[in-house]
């Protein structure tokens, strides 16, 4: 078996596999193209304390305590993986990339990387999205003199002192780089798609589940997954009520086009800028599985549970529904039990 990513999803489908026997390198392998332990949180700009995290599940079978708030989550989550990872002897292959999976001989998977090829029974893909930063395409956006940059390039916001930054992106990475950049900054504009709908009270286990119920939906008809944020909409805390306040998240409709000195609407309002930050999400990073053919016209990948529909030797954890760091776990859980029937059936079939 090939478990291909070691973020919060693949360590706990790893945790679970070990947990009901299956010995890593004998029965399985998990794979990362990171240099080091923490999945995506590697990469999340130090200004992203772990206090501003905003509900980090704990891996299942170690909890993660006595962590400072102010501390970059990058350092504490890399700290707490690789911890685990060692705790359970996941014995993570790393950098490895995971260039392409096909069919192979015999009902295997022929698993294609940067350090060889590996044939597999089953398969965990627990990719995640970081890999794969959406950027809209707007008119005139190649002719802009000023820098474009997306979330995964946020460098936390003392480089944007002086400058008049346009964040586009409703969702919770906007209003964060909105809140912190707009300190230094000598003008900020925020543009979303549609309207943002804020939330009060706390988000409980109740409003989570209807959450992920409707990501569920679109993942069950073959749709791409939508955001959280567009299901549960942004907490109303307390920097968000002061960046309302403040008229920081004062939010216009998207622009029309993109000109070399900013952007301009068909009404005749232009603002000029120096930079344009895409705050605009990510897609899952699922290109390495294109040769299986999993994709379904609507542009999703179907899953019953994790389960790819057109393929139930793969399993997508940490996609649609299980992304996030409760779902994954859960998912883990629920795939391993998927594997395990599975290989029983082939095993009384041969
Ligand atoms: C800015 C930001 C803040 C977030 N905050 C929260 C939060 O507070 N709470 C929460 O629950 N969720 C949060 N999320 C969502 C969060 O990222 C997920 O819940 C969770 O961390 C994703 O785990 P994952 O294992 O699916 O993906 P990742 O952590 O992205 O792990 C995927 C792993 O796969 C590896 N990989 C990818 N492609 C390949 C390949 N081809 N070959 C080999 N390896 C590969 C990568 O190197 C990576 O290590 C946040 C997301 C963002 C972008």
């Amino acid at each position: 078996m090939v478990v291909i990513g070691a973020g919060q999803a693949g360590l706990a489908g790893a945790f679970h596999l070990r947990r009901t026997g299956f010995e890593p390198e004998r029965d399985f392998v998990v794979l990362d193209r990171a240099p080091a332990a923490g999945g995506a949180w590697q990469f999340r700009w130090p200004s992203l304390t772990y206090g501003k995290v905003h509900g980090m599940h704990a891996l299942p079978g170690m909890e993660l305590t006595d962590s400072d708030p102010a501390r970059p989550s990058s350092e504490v989550i890399g700290e707490y993986f690789a911890a685990y990872e060692q705790r359970f002897d996941l014995r993570v292959r790393r950098p490895v990339e995971v260039r392409t999976v096909r069919e192979g001989s015999g009902g295997r998977l022929l698993v294609e990387t940067s350090d060889g090829m590996w044939s597999a029974r089953a398969l965990i893909n627990a990719t995640g999205t970081w890999g794969r930063p959406f950027w809209p395409r707007y008119p005139g956006q190649e002719t802009f003199r000023g820098r474009q940059l997306h979330t995964a390039q946020y460098p936390g916001p003392e480089p944007f002192a002086g400058l008049r930054v346009i964040v586009v992106g409703g969702g919770a990475s906007g209003t964060q780089h909105l809140l912190e950049i707009a300190p230094y900054a000598a003008g900020t504009t925020w543009v979303t798609r549609r309207p943002p709908v804020f939330r009060e009270g706390p988000f409980d286990e109740e409003a989570g589940r209807a959450a992920v119920a409707l990501v569920e939906e679109r993942v069950r008809q073959g749709l791409p997954p939508r955001s959280v944020v567009s299901v549960t909409g942004l907490p109303l805390n307390d920097a968000i009520r002061q960046g309302l306040a403040d008229g920081v998240l004062d939010r216009l409709p998207m622009f029309d086009r993109i000109t070399p000195e900013g952007v301009e609407w068909n009404d005749g309002r232009r603002i000029d800028a120096d930079v344009i930050l895409w705050a605009t999400g990510f897609r899952p990073a699922v290109d390495h599985l294109a040769p299986l053919r999993l994709r379904e016209p609507g542009g999703g990948i179907r899953v019953e549970g994790t389960r790819a529909v057109a393929d139930p030797r793969v399993h997508l954890v940490g996609y649609g529904p299980s992304a996030s760091t409760v779902g994954a776990n859960r998912a883990g859980r629920a795939t391993v039990r998927d594997i395990r029937r599975l290989l029983a059936q082939e095993t009384v079939a041969a």
